[in-house]
This record gives C-alpha cells, structure tokens and sequence, in this order.
C-alpha cells in the first residue's frame, strides 16, 4: 500500500455523506458508506422503511428479466449472488432472519397466451446461468395442485429466491444502529445546497435546518423526480402504483413456489400466507386500495390458481414502484453538480438489485471507478422508452 493510497483512505474517513431516503436503497448504501469509513447520515421525510421497500413482494428475480438489455441480466445476477453474504451479515450482526428462502418461481402457459416466452426463456436462462426446467402439464399439476388445469405446459426456474420485505428493513436498519449511523425520520429534504461553482455542500430541509455533506445522495424512491427538479435537473423517475392481497392459505389449498403469469404473481410465505400481486397503475401519488386492483388481482386467482379460491382474505396495501421510462434504475453522479449522486428508479426489481447498488454507489461516492460498466444505468443516459419495461401510460 503506497503513500498514495494511505492519502485516499484518510481523505475517504473525513467524507461526510448525506443520504436522502430511508428505502432499502439508501438504507443499504448507507451502511456500506459508513464500513467503508466515511460519516453518513440518512434523512427520511416520513418513517424508516414504510415505502416502496416496505410493500414490495421481495421476489429475488426480475419479471420476465429476458426482456432487459443484458447489461442489466448482468447487473441483477451479480446483486443476487451477494444475498448469501448479506443474509450471512445481517443474521450474525443483527440477530435478525430477513426470511430468505428458495421457493423457486413457476410460469404456466396456456394456449391462449398473447405471448410465449418459451423461447426467449431458454436462451435468456443459458446465457445468464439460470437452471430451467420445462414442465409438462401434469408436471406443473404434481408442482402444484392449486393451479388451474388448463395450462399446457410451465417454465420452471427452480433456484429463485425470495425475502420478507419489513424483516430485510428491520436488520439494515439494525446494522446501521450498530454502527451508529443516524438516520432522522420527519425530515424532508426540499433544496440542495451548493455553491457558485456547483459543488454540493449539503442539504436544507422542510423547515429551513442545513445539514451539511461533502456528497449527497439521492435515494428518494418514487419522490425523486420532484427533488431533482427543486435541484435543478431532471430525473423522470414517476410512481407506479402496485395493490397487493394477502391471503390466509391452508395445507390443501397452498403454492410451494412463486407463481407467475404475466403481470399477476402469488408469492408462498414461510408463515403460510400468499401474497396476491400486484397492479401496475400510473396514476400519481393516489394512495389506497381500489375496487378495481383488487379485484384484478383477485380474478387472477380465480384464472390461474382456482386451488386458492376458497382461502380468506387477511389484508391489501399498496405502495409506489419509482418507475422508469426505460425500467432500468439511474445509478451515478449528476454532471455540472459535483457531489451530487443518485441511485433510484429501481421500478420493479429494487430489492433485488439493492445489494449490488449499495456495493458500487458507496465505493464510486468515495472516489472508486466501478468495476461494471455503469454506462447503461447513467441519470445522463438517452432515454429509449420501452413500452414493456417502462412505466405504464397514465
Ligand atoms: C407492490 C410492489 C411489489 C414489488 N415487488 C418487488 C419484488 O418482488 N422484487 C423487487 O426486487 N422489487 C419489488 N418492488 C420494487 C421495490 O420495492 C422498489 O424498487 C424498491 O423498494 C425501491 O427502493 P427505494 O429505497 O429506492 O425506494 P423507497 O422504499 O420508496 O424509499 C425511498 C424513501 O425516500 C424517502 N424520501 C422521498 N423524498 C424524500 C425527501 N425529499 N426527503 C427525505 N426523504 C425522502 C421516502 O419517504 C422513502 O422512504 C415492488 C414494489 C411494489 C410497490
């Protein structure tokens, strides 16, 4: 270790991070921030972890992931490999089990499918090292007793995982407080504090306190958008709402695996519930459940797992995919304001991709140039909207 090095990791523990929002992006990014031995500090406009990370089905696999470029495939595929070491961490530091099992995830196909993903399911699967199996119809049916017989065959990835969301939160944020990282809740960030030549030298908040960083970072989930425009640029990052049902399943009537079709997914709990989800509405920060989402979500159990019609209805809520138009996230520094980085519009796969942003987003604040080649996911990137990835039209 020359000099030179000894210099950068001083300089590194006197960095003074500010992190805005409390998901599991900023939470995890924050943690890493701070082993990494700089001071961090985490502002939450509302409570720690009640967002979209909070309601999220927490399935450890992208939603048709053959359909992302392959710089993301390579992306997702390197965050999941690091969920042994994260599990492994967080059940040693903090006690806490974020209930991360391999369910594997089934896909059935009925003849009346507007697309057959077979095909590109095959490849995409050989080409990202994913093991799959293709199910006949009684196959499926051994699988899965609860699903409709009407299918004509199933994709079946068996090493899918899953995680419970709120325990995930719980042992992040437990991490944090062992390493006495403050994270202050009721604290809205409103304005970016910078100076004549565009260095960032902090935050204001809601009402008028400056909290001073040599770096901000904006993790601020669905709420980015409005706080890259107070800060004057632009992040098209918009709320997607999803609406999920929790039912109550029994030992006759229940899923071993996740189960998938098109935007409708029914994910089996440890505790025995299965999550119905979920909706994808573009419709602001409209909160609440719907007539509507419900009782879509409730038709697809109906359609594609009749074994589940009879189970009891324990709950639903909702919360706010921070879509984007692409349905890749923006990760990097904001050119023309140094000290000014982001890491959000995650979409649809930001818990599966938080352990990988967390690693890169810390290391690259502090002054290391990632490994991966981030190109694809810069906030400066031209944007090519994809009518399947993005986010819905309102
Ligand atoms: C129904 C549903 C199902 C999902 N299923 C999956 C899945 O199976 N797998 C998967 O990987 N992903 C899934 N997701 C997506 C995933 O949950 C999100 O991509 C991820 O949680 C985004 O994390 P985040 O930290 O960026 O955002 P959030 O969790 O929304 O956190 C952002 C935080 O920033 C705070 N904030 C905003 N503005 C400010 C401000 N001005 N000042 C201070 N704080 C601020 C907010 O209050 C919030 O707490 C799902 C999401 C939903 C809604």
């Amino acid at each position: 270790m020359g000099f030179q090095h000894k210099a950068f990791l001083a300089k590194r523990g006197n960095m003074k991070v500010v992190v805005i929002g409390a998901g599991i992006v900023g939470l995890l990014t924050a943690c890493r921030l701070k082993q990494q031995g700089a001071d961090v500090v985490v502002l939450e406009k509302g409570s720690i972890g009640k967002e979209s990370s909070w309601a999220g089905a927490g399935i450890l696999c992208p939603i048709h992931p053959w359909l992302y470029p392959d710089s993301f495939s390579s992306l997702v595929n390197t965050s999941l490999a690091l969920y042994d070491d994260l599990d492994a961490e967080l059940q040693s530091s903090t006690g806490i089990d974020m209930q991360r099992m391999k369910s594997g995830l089934l896909i059935p196909c009925f003849a009346d499918d507007k697309q057959n993903h077979e095909e590109k399911a095959v490849s995409w699967s050989k080409a990202f090292d994913w093991q799959l199996e293709i199910l006949s119809a009684t196959q499926a049916g051994q699988h899965e007793p609860s699903l409709s017989t009407e299918l004509n065959q199933a994709l079946f990835w068996p090493d899918v995982y899953q995680v419970r969301n709120p325990e995930l939160l719980k042992a992040v944020q437990a991490l944090l407080q062992s390493l006495e990282v403050p994270i202050i809740e009721q604290a809205e960030v409103v304005a970016l504090n910078e100076d004549s030549s565009g260095q960032v030298m902090g935050v204001f908040l809601l009402d008028g306190t400056m909290i001073d960083g040599d770096a901000v970072l904006f993790a601020a989930g669905s709420w980015s958008q409005g706080l890259a425009e107070q800060s004057g640029f632009t992040l098209p990052v918009l709320p997607v709402k999803g609406q999920i049902v929790l039912v109550q399943a029994n030992p006759e009537n229940t899923l071993n695996h996740i189960v998938k079709h098109d935007d409708a997914y029914f994910v089996p709990r440890r505790d025995g519930k299965i999550l119905v989800g979920a909706s994808m509405e573009n419709v602001g920060f409209s909160e609440g459940n719907t007539v509507k989402g419900v009782h879509s979500l409730l038709s697809a159990v109906l359609k594609l797992v009749p074994g589940l019609s009879d189970c009891a209805i324990e709950r639903q809520w909702m919360g706010f995919r921070p879509g984007s138009p692409d349905g890749l996230p923006f990760l990097g520094p904001i050119e023309g304001k140094r000290g000014l980085w982001v890491a959000t519009g995650h979409y649809r796969n930001g818990v599966a991709l938080a352990p990988i942003t967390a690693n890169v987003m810390a290391s690259w604040i502090l002054g290391e140039s990632p490994k991966l080649d981030m190109a694809a996911f810069s906030p400066q990137r031209t944007i090519v909207p994809n009518k399947e990835l993005g986010y819905p039209k309102a």
